[in-house]
């Protein structure tokens, strides 16, 4: 079967058509500017050269149907026809407590997926307008929503509960939820394949290092614990967003600058992480070369964004009475040996011993344990579009 894969924000779309039958990456793209002047979509076709298109799209409707075309091209396209296309999957942000699990879009789900919109403003809304598109342009194709939140779903409630009174829990959902679920998900299910052992007898910390950075416990392939909360700002530090601080701190600087709720959520989100800290940038790279350059407040971000990630992983040891795996991956996680190598630093203890040779390597799946080491360290890069139609093939085949 081939699922086209899709994931919508809200002026841009990102899509693949996988062919299941081999797990076949067979086109992907990009549509941007959707709503804007100058929208364009840019696809591939894999084996082929790119081509970029500008064409007005209004909504979100307009650019399913850009997709649609681009997939169906005589030259770029990939299938002849849209019933080719055997399913869709969409990747949802929030399912808050209704979803541990994907699950076949129907009309429930869909409402299921709005109530859960005052959790995630930003990413429910755009992801339910590409349900809606597909829904509209390809009636009758079965359609998966996989979310970011359903892996955590196992969670303990000692992991999830946030000291507050109870009822804020229960009258507005507020409590931990975690996100890059899928993510999590697919590195902890493929390191347990490269080591050839059942999930089910494992414990793994997952390190997914990317602009918005999580770690997991895992043990027996559940999700027991994740550094992200209600929403995706607490935890590490990221690429701009703070990560755990004081919650006092944030009325305190609040009332000191004289800024807004709206503002001070800018300043945590938008402003913070090590773009805050090192005043350079929030991509890794451009803050290593500022540290060539003896910028020392560029090296103080690096080392306050390892020490949050060294933090976890300790924590999550704890959590789990021992690990046997630690996996990096997404942008920092699977391209950046050296803050791999600054995160794993002296940890012999704990059975943690990165090899310096085998760690110099980028973007591929490897182990960079030493031999002796007991904790086996992966970098296995993310797949979550993978992922997502793999569940997606899941649940539809099952309907017939
Ligand atoms: P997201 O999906 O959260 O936007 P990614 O997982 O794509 O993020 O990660 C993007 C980040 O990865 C960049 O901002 C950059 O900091 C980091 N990154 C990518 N390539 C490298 C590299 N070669 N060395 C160090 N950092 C890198």
């Amino acid at each position: 079967m081939k699922v086209l894969v899709i994931n919508c924000g809200s002026s841009s779309l990102k899509y693949q058509v996988l062919d299941m039958t081999n797990e076949v990456l067979l086109a992907k793209g990009l549509v941007e500017r959707i709503g804007m002047e100058g929208s364009v979509i840019t696809h591939e076709k894999i084996g082929m050269d790119k081509y970029k298109l500008v064409t007005p799209m209004e909504d979100h409707k307009d650019a399913i149907a850009q997709v649609l075309m681009a997939i169906q091209d005589k030259e770029h396209g990939v299938v002849a026809s849209m019933d080719e296309i055997g399913a869709v999957g969409h990747r949802v942000v929030h399912a808050g407590e209704k979803y541990a699990d994907s699950v076949l879009i129907t009309e429930e789900v869909i409402k299921a997926l709005e109530e859960c919109v005052e959790l995630a403003p930003l990413h429910n809304p755009p992801n339910l307008l590409g349900i809606a598109a597909c829904k509209e342009l390809m009636p009758d194709t079965p359609m998966v929503g996989v979310f970011d939140t359903a892996f955590h779903q196992t969670m303990p409630a000692e992991s999830y509960i946030y000291a507050l009174p109870y009822e804020y829990y229960t009258k507005y959902g507020v409590r931990r939820y975690g996100f890059h679920g899928t993510s999590h998900k697919y590195v902890s299910q493929r390191a347990a394949d490269i080591l050839n052992v059942n999930i089910n007898d494992l414990k793994i910390i997952t390190c997914h290092l990317g602009n918005g950075a999580s770690v997991s416990a895992i043990k027996g392939g559940k999700c027991i614990d994740t550094s992200m909360g209600f929403t995706p700002l607490e935890g590490l530090v990221m690429g701009t967003r703070s990560g755990d601080i004081d919650p006092a701190i944030v009325n305190f600087i609040a009332k000191k600058e004289g800024l807004s709720q709206a503002e001070m959520d800018n300043v945590m989100n938008k402003k913070s992480g090590v773009l805050g800290i090192s005043g350079v940038s929030s991509d890794f790279r451009d803050i290593e070369a500022a540290v060539e350059d003896g910028n020392e407040r560029a090296d103080l971000a690096l080392r306050v964004f390892a020490h949050k990630v060294r933090f976890y992983i300790g924590a999550y040891i704890a959590e789990m009475n021992g690990v046997d795996a630690i996996v990096f991956t997404a942008g920092v996680g699977e391209n950046d040996a050296s803050m791999r190598e600054i995160i794993c630093h002296e940890l012999g203890n704990l059975g943690i011993k990165l090899d310096p040779v085998k760690n110099k390597v980028r973007g591929k799946e490897t182990l960079i344990s030493t031999d002796d080491a007991r904790v086996k360290l992966l970098l296995i890069p993310t797949n979550e579009e993978l992922m997502i139609a793999r569940d997606t093939l899941n649940i539809v085949s099952k309907l017939k």
